[in-house]
């Protein structure tokens, strides 16, 4: 599909029936898989095809002027197949450069701080055909560290092959004993012990596994993969080797989201360094029975195949839509084989486990949670960036150091987890209280958090695969509630009922994107209750209002119209 949409911008009728043709699929099931991904087109595209991360970050720093110039510089409309030669533009909703805002990608090259100018200057060059390489922009990756040097994870020297070299006087029991005893945990978001993921792996007795780097991090306000895969690509790696050490796999692949295409070539040049090391490849360091093989796959662009199996399906070449819990991956995974998937910082924790000791985990972060966490801030703040903190920092703590101006309203883990008020910013970010993904977005009291919430729902409603009805619903109730608040015409039981979707939705849902997508929501009506009070009618004033439906049903259709590609 990516050949196609390369070479052509877009995936015709023709190259549809030669895909069906060839896998021996009908062409609805081929066009089914095109739809889902936002970077695969049927219609013809522009030479140069700009997505514009449309985060709530993006809208506070200056989204729709920049939006404006884009399609008044290129005579283009976004979210439309405008029949440009040139250019296409299109919304989109994380591209992992929230502390860097407005941002885009132009044919997958980052620009990043737009301002009208900056825009006009781009399509000015790209309009005179010089090439984007020259001047797309690097994104600023570096991991900034706190509070001492000496309890960090990230910032102790990496020698390359340092941890697998000492799988020489490891076994796999070892390694578990390792893991377990820092208690590492699932870094992107789901927590779940690593020990126990690996276990379950080596347990199955199956010839064939795999292991499965998931670099797909798309949760907007997250961008700390970005920073490990930059800097430390073969610590990661090596995590990986470690993985296959333990549960007996020969065979992996980094899913690295389409956004993060430009990271490729270089993920790519060290899996080649690292097979002419044979720290990859067959017989690793002479190491009995290890062998393994390593490859990146491009995501295309859909939150959702973040969530594990929703990755399987994507790396098997369809629509990337969670599975139905029947089995663990690590029984049946890629392609029916038992499969390890692990998260980006994950994979360089263990790998730094093995390497540098347990001794050295233990004495840093709390009880509960051991090590250090990598953290994304963005939003209002005067130093947003990535930020390697000691498990247990205070959020109070975390706002000083990004200098925080005026912070009224703190999201942690993103739009699908939780926010908080300044009565708790004493909080810790550790398992034993707030739990972290490694967002924090950070927004001031001049901002209106009936926004913030528009766009997470409306972020939620367009990444929603659909395949479940209490989170294709409930997404939409919820988009509709936000429209109701804007206009004045929420009540109390409005608000009583956001809270009772969410609990349907959370109970309900098959995967983490509906079960947790109404969590902000919730939340943010018993945090910022005085709030919402001002921003409610009483019931009796409700009776009074005269909803003009007719228009709000167009504007609700223009809404989605504008909102769909
Ligand atoms: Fe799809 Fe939402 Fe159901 Fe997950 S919860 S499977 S995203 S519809």
């Amino acid at each position: 599909m990516w050949n196609q949409q390369n070479t052509q911008g877009f995936i015709s009728k023709k190259a549809i029936i030669e895909i069906a043709n060839l896998l021996n699929i009908s062409t609805i099931e081929v066009e089914g898989v095109i739809s889902f991904y936002h970077f695969f087109h049927q219609k013809p595209t522009g030479k140069y095809i700009i997505y514009l991360n449309n985060s709530i970050t993006s809208e506070f720093k200056g989204f729709e002027i920049i939006k404006t110039t884009f399609e008044k510089e290129t005579r283009c409309v976004f979210n439309k197949y405008n029949n440009n030669p040139l250019f296409s533009l299109f919304e989109t909703s994380c591209i992992g450069l929230s502390d860097q805002e407005p941002a885009a990608l132009i044919n997958f090259y980052p620009f990043t701080d737009l301002t009208p100018k900056k825009v006009i200057s781009i399509i000015k060059k790209l309009k005179n055909n010089i090439p984007i390489e020259t001047f797309a922009d690097n994104p600023i990756s570096k991991i900034q560290y706190v509070p001492e040097e000496d309890k960090t994870v990230f910032f102790k020297k990496y020698i390359t092959g340092n941890s697998i070299k000492n799988l020489k006087k490891e076994t796999s029991e070892s390694i578990l004993n390792k893991i377990s005893k820092v208690n590492l945990k699932g870094r992107g978001g789901a927590f779940f012990p690593t020990a126990l993921k690996w276990k379950a792996c080596k347990n199955n007795t199956s010839s064939k596994k795999y292991i499965i780097c998931n670099a797909d991090e798309g949760e907007p306000g997250t961008f700390k993969d970005k920073a490990l895969l930059i800097d430390f690509p073969g610590l990661v790696i090596e995590g990986m080797i470690i993985a296959a050490f333990v549960v007996g796999a020969n065979e992996g692949i980094i899913y690295l989201r389409g956004e993060y295409k430009y990271l490729l070539s270089k993920i790519e040049k060290t899996i080649d360094e690292f097979y002419k090391n044979n720290f990859l490849g067959k017989n690793i360091l002479g190491i009995t029975n290890l062998n393994f093989d390593l490859k990146v796959e491009l995501g295309a662009g859909a939150y959702v195949c973040g969530e594990e199996t929703a990755l399987i399906e994507s790396l098997e070449g369809k629509r990337g839509e969670p599975r139905i819990r029947k089995y663990f991956p690590t029984d049946v995974g890629y392609l029916g084989k038992p499969t390890i998937v692990n998260n980006v910082e994950t994979l360089a924790n263990a790998a730094r486990i093995v390497e540098l000791g347990t001794n050295y985990f233990q004495n840093i972060g709390t009880d509960k949670s051991k090590g250090t966490k990598l953290l994304s801030i963005s939003g209002d703040v005067a130093k947003p960036g990535i930020y390697e903190v000691e498990w247990g920092i205070t959020v109070k703590e975390l706002l000083r150091l990004c200098q925080a101006t005026s912070p009224n309203y703190v999201q942690i883990t993103g739009p699908s987890g939780e926010c908080i008020n300044e009565s708790e910013f004493d909080r810790k970010i550790c398992n034993e209280d707030l739990v972290c993904g490694g967002a924090i977005m950070v927004f001031n009291k001049f901002r209106s958090i009936i926004q913030i919430l528009e766009n997470f729902t409306k972020f939620f409603k367009s990444e929603s695969c659909g395949i479940c009805t209490p989170c294709r619903a409930g997404n939409q109730i919820l988009f509709e509630k936000i429209q109701k608040l804007k206009k004045g015409l929420c009540t109390a039981t409005d608000l009583q009922e956001i809270k009772d979707w969410g609990n349907i939705m959370k109970l309900t849902s098959r995967c983490g994107l509906g079960k947790t997508s109404s969590n902000t929501f919730s939340t943010a009506i018993e945090k910022f209750n005085d709030y919402f009070k001002l921003k409610i009618l009483n019931e009796d004033e409700s009776q009074n209002v005269e909803f003009d439906m007719e228009n709000a049903i167009q504007e609700f259709d223009s809404v989605i119209k504008n909102n769909h590609h």
